[in-house]
């Protein structure tokens, strides 16, 4: 069975606080380190070791403290600066990998990183305004989704489901046709990359598992997304599930 730790409400905060201050720690540690280690040797050297550790430090320093800033107004539901999409963009390219190396050191479950990173995410574009039209508006899952057992190629085309109701599927075109906005079932990050070139949506919910959705959120640059973790009762990739009222909330909000 799929363990599928999540991590919830202002344990994901303190959690992602904890990791970026041992982050910065460690930062400090090393550059100050190798500072150290070029003194009393040439002068010359020990020079240019301390300017760089002073621009390393003073660069970390910036980036740490904003996003701590910001997690902090998250946090408390606080009105959220406008540079913040772009620092969680680089933070995730950036600061995730050693946050996910950190995670492994201490023995936390990657999947609550990654659940941190998604559910900043979120209260990132849910704290912003949208009014995009539905036909915009693309609804992204992995073909897990459908029923291991249904014979039907729906990830050609979504219409070949015959909406027994089996499994979400069903649900999902439901809502496409109630709002108009566009749904597809992807087999991979390949025809999810492919698609969004395609389609050119102004704004994604995607649903799938923790690690694909922070692939996802890696991947698109500059696309509001609002990631929805799948349900995984049969564990990883095989008849998986969404809970469709957060799903509907998500189109909803970028809706005029
Ligand atoms: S709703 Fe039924 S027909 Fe459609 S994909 Fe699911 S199992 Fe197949």
């Amino acid at each position: 069975m799929d363990t599928q730790k999540t991590v919830k409400g202002d344990n994901v905060y303190k959690k992602f606080i904890f990791l970026l201050s041992i982050m910065f720690g460690l930062i400090t540690a090393i550059t100050v380190g190798l500072m150290l280690f070029t003194r009393g040797e040439n002068q010359y050297f020990y020079k240019i070791a301390f300017s760089a550790t002073i621009i390393v430090l003073t660069i970390a320093a910036i980036v740490l403290l904003a996003i701590i800033y910001i997690v902090i107004r998250l946090w408390y539901n606080y009105p959220i600066p406008k540079f913040s999409r772009k620092l969680l963009e680089i933070s995730i390219t950036l600061v995730y990998p050693i946050m996910i190396f950190l995670g492994k050191l201490l023995k936390y479950n990657k999947n609550i990183i990654r659940a941190a990173f998604t559910e900043l995410n979120n209260k990132l574009v849910l704290s912003n305004e949208y009014n995009i039209e539905p036909k915009n508006i693309l609804i992204l899952t992995p073909h897990c989704i459908q029923k291991s057992f249904c014979p039907h190629k729906i990830t050609t085309d979504i219409r070949n489901c015959k909406r027994c109701g089996k499994c979400n599927v069903d649900n999902l075109i439901g809502l496409e046709d109630k709002y108009g906005v566009n749904f597809r079932v992807m087999t991979g990050g390949t025809l999810a990359r492919k698609t969004i070139k395609d389609l050119k949506p102004k704004a994604i919910v995607a649903i799938a598992c923790e690690r694909d959705l922070i692939s996802g959120l890696q991947d698109v640059k500059g696309l509001p997304i609002i990631a929805v973790t799948n349900n995984r009762p049969e564990g990883p990739c095989v008849n998986t599930s969404v809970d469709l009222n957060k799903v509907e909330k998500a189109i909803k909000h970028f809706l005029p």
